[in-house]
């Protein structure tokens, strides 16, 4: 299938750069695309929607980023181009309803210390930086990134580190931002080994979009440096099949050779990933890249964002068209961020259809209907538990009464 084929991101307009700048993650931050001119000069076919979005971007919205790498991925003949939908600012960012926030998980009242957030009880997260390779449109943080909105963020490391140390309860810490994997190899070796010095961290996590904004930092030395700090787990972010080229597959391979365990988070965005048919192919195209598909996240209520998100009928309908229709490893936990700052919420189609005294009723991914006998305290059904059921040492299917033939029963032993 076309969406799951690994293309070279090319290199359209920069076709005379010698390879040593276009594979140098430096002179790629250097060349971002960050204002109207130079965007207009490659993608003359800007819609007045985004033209007037991107003068604003950067005064009191989210900056405008692109890497040349990324820019190549959007088609310049599909005004809907799923790559163009994320990184181009349109005017529907400045329209806020009542509803939407600027920090809408509440980060910011669960943050005991500048740029660290504690929330859930055995872990934290720890803001490194406002600076990401290219800004998501929809970003979560965009209050701080880029500081557009004048945040003034000040990350103190050495408060964050002191916090963490004090608190023995924290056994995880995420760092994220901004793109962790901006700072350099010096400053992240050693931010990472301060925290692995700290006896009750069990493990570091890194959540980055750089693999997928800009394949040529995953250099050989980064991945050397962060092999010295295991178990370190690193969660990508993509959300569009197209965005896993081949200089992806590379870079996320030269991870996973320096044994990084990697996930994926997707953010379910309208009109870029917004089908079973997109989601399929990202998520199995993942597991090629050898990425697990790890969240998929219903689109936070961050200021401007309606025209880019989807409804949660469309992520359940997404859940039910991979859970069973393809690997398990490929299915990623569908969660709404409870608005205010109430953590990650699974959210899932409903396969338990009841609860009776003696069965739990399911459905499959086919629709068909099973019963699984147990007793209304949730224990097994046994010989002599007064059900008069012939069960003994394991559960066997219930008696199929005529009314349920239709159905499908499970076998059991
Ligand atoms: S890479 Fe992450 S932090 Fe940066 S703009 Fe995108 S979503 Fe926000």
């Amino acid at each position: 299938m076309e969406l799951k084929r690994f293309r070279p991101a090319g290199r359209g307009p920069w076709g005379d750069v010698p390879d040593s700048d276009w594979n140098d993650w430096r002179w790629q931050l250097k060349n971002r695309i960050t204002e109207i001119g130079r965007l207009q000069q490659l993608l003359p076919g800007l819609s007045a929607e985004e033209r007037a979005g991107v003068l604003l971007a950067g005064q009191s919205k989210l900056a405008l980023a692109i890497t040349p790498y990324f820019f190549n991925l959007i088609d310049p003949e599909d005004p809907e181009c799923p790559i163009r939908r994320q990184v181009i600012p349109r005017i529907e960012e400045t329209r806020t309803a009542p509803w939407e926030m600027s920090d809408p998980v509440g980060e910011d009242s669960h943050s005991p210390v500048p740029g660290l957030v504690h929330r859930y009880p055995d872990r934290v997260l720890m803001l490194v930086t406002d600076r990401c390779a290219a800004y998501c449109r929809y970003c979560t943080r965009s209050r701080l990134v880029s500081n557009a909105s004048g945040y003034d963020f000040h990350p103190d490391f050495e408060r964050q580190i002191a916090y963490v140390a004090a608190h023995p309860e924290i056994r995880d810490v995420l760092l994220s931002g901004g793109d962790p994997l901006l700072l350099s190899d010096d400053k992240l070796d050693h931010l990472l080994g301060r925290l692995r010095e700290i006896p009750h961290v069990e493990f570091v996590r890194i959540g980055s979009r750089i693999p997928v904004f800009l394949p040529q930092r995953i250099t050989p030395e980064l991945c050397a440096r962060l092999r010295r700090h295991h178990p370190l787990f690193i969660s990508i972010h993509t959300n569009h099949p197209r965005e896993l080229t081949t200089e992806v597959r590379e870079a996320l391979g030269r991870l996973a050779d320096a044994g990084v365990p990697l996930g994926n988070q997707s953010v379910l965005l309208r009109r870029v990933n917004d089908s079973v048919l997109v989601m399929r192919a990202l998520v199995q195209k993942l597991l090629l890249c050898r990425v697990r598909p790890y969240y998929l996240y219903q689109c936070d209520l961050i200021q401007g964002s309606a025209h880019l998100r989807a409804g949660v009928r469309e992520g359940l309908k997404i859940m039910e068209g991979l859970r069973g229709h393809t690997t398990g490893y490929a299915v990623p936990q569908y969660v709404i961020d409870a608005p205010g700052g109430g953590g990650k919420v699974p959210v899932n189609p409903e396969y338990v259809l009841s609860r009776n005294h003696d069965r739990v009723v399911i459905r499959n991914y086919e629709g068909h209907v099973f019963e699984y006998p147990e007793a209304s305290d949730g224990t097994p059904l046994v010989l002599g538990s007064g059900t008069g059921r012939p069960t003994l040492g394991f559960v066997e299917p219930l008696p199929s009464p005529a009314s349920r033939q239709s159905r499908y029963y499970p076998k059991f032993a």
